[in-house]
C-alpha cells in the first residue's frame, strides 16, 4: 500500500488510463483562485460537457431563423427530436430502442409508470421499497397507495438491512417475496441505492418477483450511466431515471423511462396526452386516443427541445466510449479510492458501501461529525453530506482522474 498512496502512483495510473483525455471534454468547476476543484459529486449533478453549448446553440439558431417551421425544418427537426435519443438511452440501460423514451422528470415518470404497473387488487396491494430509499420515491409510492384507497401503513413494506449491517441481502428480499408474494403488487427499488451506493441484483430479484406475479420497476437515478444494465434481458417491467446525475445533461434536464416491449401492445391503463398518440394522425386532432405501441405511447407533451439537446450532447460521449469500457475504468478508480480509504483510522470513518457497487462510495463519519465534511469542503473537495452521518463521493470515470482520488484521500486524511 505504502507505494500506492503517493501522488506519483496516481499520476502513473492516469498515464495508463485510456479514457484520461475525456476529462478535457468537460468543464471542471474552479475555486475563486482559478484552481480546479476536486469534483466528486457527479452522482448529484454531472459536469457539463464542453460540446453541450454547441448543441443548444444549434436549436436556438434554428428557432431564431425558422420559428415554428423548425418542427420540421430545423437541422434536427423538433417533431421527432426525442427519437434521436432512443439509441443512446437504449445502450445505457440495456434495452431495445422502442423500450425507452426521454420525457418529463424522474418522479413524474415514476408516477406515470405506477399508473400502469401498480394495479392493487384485493389482498395483493402492497409495494416493496428500500427503507432508506430517496424521499421522493417514498412520497411517490405512498401517494399512489393512497390514491388507490389504501394506507401506506398497511400497504408499504420498507425493507431494512439486518441489525448491524448497512446493505440489504438479496436472500432477505427473496424471502420477503416468497413469504408475502400473494400480498405484493409491486417491487420498486433503486437500482443503486442513493445512500449506501449498493447495487441490487436486479436480474435475480426480477425473476423471483415475477414468479409471484409481482410487477418490477427500478429507479435508476443512480444507476443509469454508472453500472451495467440489461433491462430488456432481465425482463424488468419498467424503469425510470434522471439525466442530470451520471448522464451529465444539466440541472433538472429531461428524464427517461423504460417500458418492456412485452407491455407495448397490452391494455394497461395509462394517462394519455397528444404526444403519445399515433404519429400518423396526431395532427388530424382526433378525439379518440390511439397510443403509439412503444414506450413513446406513454408521452404526454411535446418535449423541451433545449433540454433534449443537452442530453444528445452527453449521449454522444457515452456512445463513443461505451458502457463496458467506462465501467472497466470506473472499477479501477473506485477500487483505488477504497484501497486508500482503508488505510485511514477506522475509529473515525467507516465505508458503508458494499462490494456490489458502482462508482459511489459512502463514508460514514463516526459520531456524525459534520465538521470533517466542512473541512474537506474548505480544502476544495466537492462531495455531499447526507444526514445523519454520511459523506458521499463518486469518482466519475468520464472526468475524474486517479489524481483526483489521491488528492481527496490526502485531504481527508489530513482533516481527520
Ligand atoms: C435524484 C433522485 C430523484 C430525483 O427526482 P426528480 O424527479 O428528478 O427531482 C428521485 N429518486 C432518486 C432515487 C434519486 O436519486
Amino acid at each position: 500500500m505504502s507505494s500506492k498512496n503517493t501522488k506519483e502512483f496516481a499520476r502513473q495510473l492516469d498515464k495508463e488510463d485510456q479514457l484520461s483525455s475525456y476529462r478535457n471534454e468537460f468543464h471542471i468547476p474552479r475555486d475563486e483562485n482559478g484552481n480546479e476543484l476536486i469534483y466528486l459529486c457527479g452522482n448529484s449533478l454531472g459536469l457539463q460537457p464542453k460540446q453541450t453549448r454547441a448543441y443548444l446553440d444549434q436549436e436556438l439558431t434554428d428557432w431564431a431563423q425558422l420559428g415554428v417551421e423548425g418542427h420540421l425544418q430545423a437541422k434536427n427537426p423538433w417533431m421527432p427530436y426525442h427519437e434521436f435519443l432512443s439509441e443512446g438511452y437504449a445502450k445505457i440501460v440495456g434495452a431495445v430502442k422502442s423500450e425507452v423514451i426521454a420525457m418529463n422528470s424522474l418522479t413524474v415518470n415514476l408516477h406515470l409508470m405506477m399508473v400502469s404497473f401498480y394495479r392493487p387488487e384485493g389482498k395483493k396491494h402492497k409495494i416493496v421499497i428500500e427503507a432508506d430509499a430517496f424521499p421522493s420515491d417514498i412520497y411517490a409510492v405512498s401517494s399512489q397507495i393512497k390514491h388507490h384507497g389504501y394506507e401506506p401503513d398497511e400497504s408499504l413494506i420498507k425493507i431494512r438491512p439486518r441489525e448491524g449491517e448497512n446493505a440489504l441481502r438479496t436472500e432477505d428480499i427473496a424471502k420477503l417475496i416468497a413469504d408475502k408474494g400473494d400480498e405484493i403488487a409491486l417491487l420498486m427499488l433503486g437500482g443503486v441505492n442513493y445512500y449506501t451506493g449498493q447495487v441490487f441484483d436486479m436480474k435475480t430479484l426480477t425473476k423471483l418477483a415475477h414468479k409471484e406475479d409481482i410487477c418490477v420497476g427500478f429507479d435508476l437515478a443512480h444507476a443509469a450511466g454508472n453500472v451495467k444494465l440489461e433491462l430488456h434481458n432481465w425482463n424488468v417491467d419498467f424503469a425510470v431515471w434522471c439525466s442530470y446525475k451520471y448522464l451529465n445533461s444539466g440541472p433538472g434536464s429531461v428524464a427517461g423511462a423504460f417500458i418492456h416491449e412485452k407491455h407495448h401492445k397490452s391494455n394497461l391503463p395509462k394517462f394519455a396526452g397528444w404526444w403519445g398518440h399515433n404519429k400518423e394522425n396526431r395532427f388530424k386532432m382526433p378525439d379518440d386516443f390511439e397510443a403509439i405501441e412503444s414506450a413513446e405511447g406513454w408521452q404526454l407533451s411535446n418535449p423541451p427541445i433545449l433540454s433534449l439537446a443537452a442530453i444528445r450532447a452527453s449521449l454522444c460521449i457515452f456512445d463513443e466510449v461505451g458502457m463496458d469500457i467506462l465501467i472497466e475504468k470506473s472499477k479501477k478508480l473506485t477500487n483505488y479510492l477504497i484501497e486508500l480509504l482503508e488505510t485511514l483510522d477506522s475509529d473515525k470513518i467507516n465505508i458503508i458501501t458494499p462490494d456490489q457497487r458502482g462508482c459511489q462510495v459512502s463514508i460514514q463519519v463516526k459520531k456524525g461529525n459534520k465538521t470533517l465534511f466542512d473541512k474537506i469542503t474548505k480544502k476544495g473537495v466537492v462531495a455531499d453530506w447526507r444526514e445523519p452521518d454520511v459523506i458521499r463521493v463518486a469518482p466519475v470515470p468520464l472526468y475524474n482522474s486517479f489524481t483526483d482520488v489521491y488528492k481527496f484521500y490526502h485531504i481527508l486524511a489530513s482533516s481527520l
